[in-house]
């Protein structure tokens, strides 16, 4: 009796309990299945005015190490190493091919370039840790609507990211402004400027000798704020610009920053580094000192995309 109790007692839970979590385990294998990316394997590189064909994997190597210091969490390399290879796919696929030239598409070095900059004596530990950082992320790549996202990443934000409208113009879905308050330890969190108003009228070439300077009036102020609190508009004396041409004319870290005219001095505090959109580096590395996992950092800063896993 009691052995026939037994029996149907495992036939319930086989039923009811082991059925169910094997169809459930076979529906999210499908989903996961949906979310694999197979698309570049290799990347068209221009590298000083040559063009080169460098394999995927490798090209992630060699911008994991020029983009982000090595000796930050593991964990935070690896969401960079996703990062840049969903930005480069993102690239190829969109123009053909990538710039090794950071100020066009993601920085590049090549491992000679490596040794130079972290000597001898480290580069060999160094480039294997990064190297294991993309390795253990093969082929994965952030993806919305099936495909590659604009990754975009920046050093420290300030305590916000930014949203891309804000700074492109166009409403990206997974690319909206979140509170980071993991990024405080960045030695680009605050940085503090001090100029004079002839400095002003050279760098932003506006005529500021109609300002009544010396009686304490306002030559510079932020008209309009977006909403992650970053200048959008700028009043230099009669003059209007936007927060991200101002940031350019005055090479600032960041469109975050306060102003405070002194008596013909101007005072601005610039919190973060970078125009603040998508992944903050040193936010990725506060939380993975927090015991975050890269894929937590991804989901994170880039909201509503998914990974997809490497073939
Ligand atoms: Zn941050």
């Amino acid at each position: 009796m009691a052995r026939f109790i037994g029996s149907i007692i495992l036939s319930c839970f086989i039923v009811l309990i082991l059925l169910p979590a094997v169809l459930v385990r076979g529906l999210d294998w499908r989903e996961e299945k949906k979310l694999s990316y197979e698309g570049q394997q290799t990347v068209d590189l221009k590298i000083g005015g040559k063009m080169q064909k460098l394999p995927l994997e490798e090209y992630v190597k060699g911008v994991v190490a020029a983009e982000m210091p090595a000796d930050f969490e593991f964990e935070a390399l690896k969401a960079q190493a996703v990062a840049a290879r969903t930005y480069a796919c993102y690239q190829q696929e969109r123009k053909g091919s990538l710039s090794a030239d950071f100020a066009t598409d993601q920085a590049w070095l090549s491992q000679a370039e490596l040794r130079k900059r972290w000597g001898l004596f480290q580069s060999f530990r160094l480039w294997r840790k990064v190297s294991q950082a993309v390795e253990e992320t093969a082929g994965e790549v952030l993806l919305y609507d099936g495909k590659p996202i604009f990754a975009a990443y920046h050093s420290t934000c300030g305590g916000k990211t930014e949203d891309a409208q804000a700074v492109w113009g166009s409403a990206v879905p997974y690319l909206k402004s979140v509170d980071c308050e993991y990024c405080k330890e960045s030695p680009r969190y605050k940085q503090e400027l001090d100029f004079s108003a002839h400095d002003l009228a050279v760098a932003t070439g506006v005529d500021l000798s109609a300002q009544a300077v010396g009686t304490g009036g306002k030559v510079l102020s932020v008209t309009a704020k977006t909403a992650s609190g970053r200048a959008k508009r700028v009043r230099v004396g009669e003059k209007e610009l936007s927060g991200t041409d101002f940031r350019g004319m005055l090479g600032l870290r960041s469109t975050n920053f306060t102003v405070q005219n002194q008596g013909g001095r101007i005072k601005l505090t610039v919190v973060g580094n970078g125009h603040g959109v998508g992944l903050c580096q040193y936010g990725s590395q506060g939380l993975a000192k927090d015991g975050k996992g890269y894929r937590q950092i991804l989901a994170y800063y880039y909201q509503n995309a998914k990974l997809a896993r490497g073939e």
